[in-house]
């Protein structure tokens, strides 16, 4: 079973018990068999190794005690709980992050306006003919969005679980229920006992002595990205700014007349960025 690092991290804790995937058919519609099966009765017990990435170290070993189909409408709080999430709209925006090709979203990116590139202070030069291009059209790929053109838009509990009830309720899917049996060494919460293997041993915030270095960091989740957008977005905007104040000064000393196109162009572009900006503001 593939799951993000902090799931991982519930897993070990024994706090996430269960497991939806979605329901998949053959084309004539015949459902296939779930991926994750409980032992056969009267013999070895079947188990399952928990990695955050195909071929990475196995986290932890599971046994499934049973598979159940439902739909995604029927999730409960308790459900989202035995999921590992502490909110329903975290446990959609994972879902929507796995399995919804449009999700999150994405918006146009305020710093470059799409473009994926960026003008450097130096990029125009001006001469007694006028101003011209000293740079190549695409020297400095944008900072913000690494030159994609595009920057994840902000969301908002609202919005995930719309799109969710919208596109995902009518989900078919098994609810995978399952214990942990094997987890890594963890450090004991008695540390003359050195590492334990028992999750209600260990420390409470301390999972991982082993994998921490091993799991590999996942996409930020939706909290992350809610509080950090909008900080690095006017950051940017700032700096825009000053870029832009600097390049009229040089300008200004070397050639007054051509200040006057450029202060033009600069002023539309200005205006792009904000009518973004309001764009994004509507949409959270
Ligand atoms: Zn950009
Ligand atoms: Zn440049």
């Amino acid at each position: 079973m593939i799951v993000t690092k902090t799931l991982a991290r519930e897993i070990v804790h024994g706090r996430k018990t269960e497991a939806r995937i979605p329901i998949r058919t053959s084309p004539d519609g015949v459902v296939r068999p779930c991926p994750y099966r409980p032992s056969p009765p009267n013999s070895p017990p079947r188990t399952y190794t928990v990695q955050t990435r195909t071929g990475g170290p196995e986290i932890a070993r599971i046994e499934v005690l049973s598979n159940a189909r439902a739909r995604l409408a029927d999730l409960t709080y308790p459900d989202v709980r035995a999921e590992g999430f502490r909110t329903t709209a975290a446990f959609a925006d994972a879902w929507m992050t796995t399995h919804d090709a449009a999700w999150p979203p994405r918006q146009t990116c305020a710093r470059c306006d799409g473009d994926g590139n960026v003008d450097c202070a130096d990029c125009w030069t001006t001469t007694p003919t006028g101003p011209y291009r000293a740079h190549p059209l695409d020297a400095h790929p944008c900072p913000l969005c690494d030159g994609t053109g595009e920057t994840l838009a902000p969301i908002d509990d609202d919005l995930v679980l719309a799109r969710f009830t919208d596109r995902h309720h009518d989900q078919r899917v098994w609810i995978v229920r399952f214990r942990l049996l094997d987890a890594p060494r963890l450090l004991a919460s008695d540390s003359s006992h050195g590492y334990t293997t028992r999750a209600r041993d260990a420390l409470p915030d301390e999972p991982e002595a082993v994998d921490d270095a091993t799991l590999e960091h996942f996409a930020r989740d939706a909290a992350e990205r809610r509080a950090g957008e909008p900080g690095r977005r006017a950051e940017h905007a700032r700096r825009l700014m000053r870029a832009n104040q600097e390049r009229t000064k040089r300008l200004l000393a070397a050639d007054p007349a051509a200040v006057l196109a450029l202060e033009e162009a600069r002023a539309a572009r200005l205006a792009a960025i904000e009518q973004h900006a309001d764009d994004g503001r509507n949409a959270a």
